[in-house]
């Protein structure tokens, strides 16, 4: 079974179709295409603003899931991703 791959900006599980792309075109091996395309970032923001651009979406998304428990997972996970580590 392959691993799971999450976007190393906001944290989203990775399909195919969901890459983004670097300058040249191919395919970005980190993020997907909401957060990067042509080799830059779509967004230049913070951790935090990040989760919360990510916050509703997912709350609505997942059966259960409130905005501040989403949230709190989000504040735990980032600071493992690519984007945010170095912060
Ligand atoms: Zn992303």
């Amino acid at each position: 079974m392959e691993k799971t791959h999450y976007c190393q900006s906001c944290g989203m599980p990775m399909e195919d179709s969901l890459y983004g792309t670097e300058k040249d075109g191919t395919k970005s091996p980190d993020y997907c295409s909401y957060c990067y395309q042509n080799g830059t970032f779509t967004g230049e923001m913070t951790m935090e603003q990040m989760i919360d651009f990510c916050a509703t979406p997912m709350a609505e998304h997942q059966p259960g899931m409130t905005e501040e428990k989403a949230k709190e997972m989000m504040r735990q996970f980032f600071p493992s991703l690519k984007r945010w580590r170095q912060q």
